[in-house]
């Protein structure tokens, strides 16, 4: 469906308030307040999604093209012919990097975001992570503590459904948690592994659900997730908070609008934006009481720098600064030999795992003397759609075949699940000079490299994913070592493998900061709602806020903070 879509014509002159983007963030941040009676204007500048168009339940094999699509027409998107949809056209959406760094920005620009294809892996952060710098003398605290997000964890949690299993963990916090799913083979010889090498162990805790919720089916395993759920059975905003915003008659919703700036008043007060309808390149204002940014992290704060000269809301300085990222890469792949020849089974239906927290770093009995923070190691085994080690097993003929096969339920990894990145000031983000998006806005230029510390916890982390998996049993397969099979960051043929670093130092997909919280405005560029210090009505969801990364996955924080700043706005 080409060209802007507007659903529930609220078609007011003036609105409450504008949420611009709608993935994990902007999708809460409108059902909240549409909830509340405010009248929203969401603003995306993706295009619409209809499920049953967009998602595709086809195995690659059935697709003319093999996934790869008609030659030279995958070009500009990240995802394949199955996904391209929900991802990125990046011929229109550019960005760039300083010499230094190696990032990939991994973005989607869709009705939803990235919620339509994320991993759905949904922890809670710990109150050793948001007062790290008390422990250990590093960096800065958070500006909330634990006691202060709880209810808001719970809240997300128990709407949008977690999976999980109570732990009792300190480090680990619980939710409201619907019945886990079962562990696999694969699985239960890791629990017993990691449990005999002394660590705690959990099933993986995923925003997708194991029982009707909300009006939405259990998950049925089909394994499509990347490439969007069309049963809503997996968190995102168009099966789990669009809806309910919609059914207010509070929101409109305006998709094909790129958003190029926050507009001011006389009053140091946020008028409204302009956006740029996507098709046309006309140039509309509108306006409202609250300007909401909640466009993903790094977008969010392309907005601010494009909004003022120096940046909106930029009297700390710190706009841009602090970018990080979990530190990406490692892990060991292979089989487990004891599976092999097994029947052929939907292993990789649940995408789920098995998690074992951090254990080091938490207190003083856990410290560690060459790195501080930690790391969530994760593990899984079992068949996949694809047996995508078979290029790299040696032979041919009908005895390779049978190898192939036979290894095929036996498939086996060890993964790291976010391991800590310093926040440092020399990570930032600025607008490019001379590069332009396809609608003539400037763009970002990512500055990002990894420090001693970054790298001493992934090898920490390298050694131990080692242990655990040679515990099990595991045997590592030709071109399936470290970091992944071959095409995968750090895999062989990387730039990494190249360097001799057998694994990616890049980032996780987990992008935070650049407008760290504070209680002091000259401290950082948010207050502990997520509402601007200098610009009183203007809010911004996502990762900005955060001031580590920590160890968790980080978009339940996001969505609680959300939550919390929508709570705040709500009262003002
Ligand atoms: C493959 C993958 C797996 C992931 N797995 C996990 C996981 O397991 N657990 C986890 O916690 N996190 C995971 N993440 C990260 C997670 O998806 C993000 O943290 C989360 O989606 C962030 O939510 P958001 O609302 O800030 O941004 P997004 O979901 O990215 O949504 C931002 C929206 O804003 C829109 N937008 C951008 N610019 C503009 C503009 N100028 N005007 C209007 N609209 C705009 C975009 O089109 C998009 O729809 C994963 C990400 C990927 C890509
Ligand atoms: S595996 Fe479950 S959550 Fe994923 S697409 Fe299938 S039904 Fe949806």
């Amino acid at each position: 469906m080409v060209g802007p879509v507007s659903y529930s014509l609220v078609n007011a002159k003036r609105y409450d308030a504008i949420v611009v983007g709608s993935g994990a963030c902007g999708g809460w941040a409108a059902m909240e307040l549409a909830q509340a009676g405010l009248r929203v204007l969401m603003l995306e500048a993706g295009g619409n999604i209809v499920p049953a168009h967009d998602f595709h339940h086809t195995f690659l094999y059935e697709m003319p093209f093999r996934g790869e699509g008609r030659p030279g027409a995958m070009r500009r998107y990240t995802g394949t012919e199955r996904n391209y949809r929900i991802m990125l056209d990046s011929e229109e959406n550019p960005y760039t990097t300083s010499p230094e760094t190696h990032y990939r920005w991994s973005r989607s620009r869709c009705l939803g975001g990235r919620t339509l294809h994320w991993a759905r892996a949904t922890d809670r952060m710990a109150d050793y992570e948001f007062k790290a710098a008390s422990r250990d003398g590093y960096g800065k605290d958070w500006a909330v503590t634990y006691a202060d997000m709880a209810p808001y964890y719970d809240r997300v949690e128990s709407f949008i459904g977690v999976s999980g299993e109570r732990l009792g963990l300190p480090q680990f916090p619980d939710g409201p948690f619907l019945p886990p799913m079962p562990l696999n083979c694969a699985e239960t010889i890791f629990t017993a592994a990691a449990k005999s090498l002394g660590y705690a162990t959990t099933h993986r805790r995923l925003a997708q659900l194991t029982r009707m919720h909300h009006n939405r089916p259990p998950c049925h395993y089909c394994g499509n997730c990347v490439n969007g759920c069309d049963v809503g059975a997996m968190f995102s905003t168009v099966s789990t908070t669009l809806p309910p915003a919609l059914k207010t008659g509070n929101l409109e919703v305006r998709t094909d609008c790129v958003v190029a700036h926050v507009r001011m008043d006389h009053e140091n007060r946020a008028q409204g934006v302009t956006y740029v309808e996507r098709y046309s390149k006309k140039s509309i204002e509108v306006d409202a009481r609250y300007v909401i940014l909640a466009a993903s992290t790094l977008e969010n704060t392309r907005l601010l720098l494009l909004s003022a000269k120096g940046g909106l809301a930029n009297s700390s300085g710190l706009l841009g600064h602090y970018m990080m990222d979990q530190v990406g890469g490692g892990g060991v792949s292979g089989i487990l030999p004891k599976l092999k020849g097994g029947p052929a089974r939907l292993d990789d239906g649940k995408s789920a795992g098995i998690t074992v927290p951090n254990f080091q770093n938490i207190d003083k009995a856990t410290q560690r003397k060459d790195f501080i923070r930690g790391y969530v190691m994760n593990a899984t085994g079992g068949q996949t759609e694809y047996p995508q080690y078979a290029a790299s097993l040696p032979g041919y003929g009908s005895a390779w075949k049978k190898e192939v096969k036979s290894r095929y339920v036996a498939q086996a990894r060890v993964w790291n699940a976010g391991a800590e990145m310093l926040a440092r000031k020399e990570n930032f983000v600025e607008l490019d000079p001379e590069v332009k998006d396809h609608w003539g806005i400037p763009v970002l230029k990512i500055h990002f490299t990894h420090c001693d510390n970054d790298r001493k916890l992934i090898a920490d982390f390298q050694h131990k994913a080692e242990e655990l998996f040679r515990r099990a049993g595991g045997e590592v397969m030709p071109g399936m070592s470290r970091g992944g099979p071959a095409g995968f960051p750090g895999g062989p043929g990387s730039p990494d493998a190249k360097a001799g670093h057998g694994r990616s130092l890049s980032g996780a997909i987990h992008e935070v900061g650049t407008a760290r919280m504070s209680e002091d405005p000259r401290d950082g560029v948010l207050n502990s709602y997520c509402r601007t210090h200098d610009v009183p009505n203007v809010y911004v969801f996502g990762g900005n806020a955060f001031c580590s990364t920590g160890d968790k996955h980080p978009t339940l924080t996001m969505m609680a903070l959300t939550a919390r700043g929508c709570a705040h706005l709500l009262k003002a």
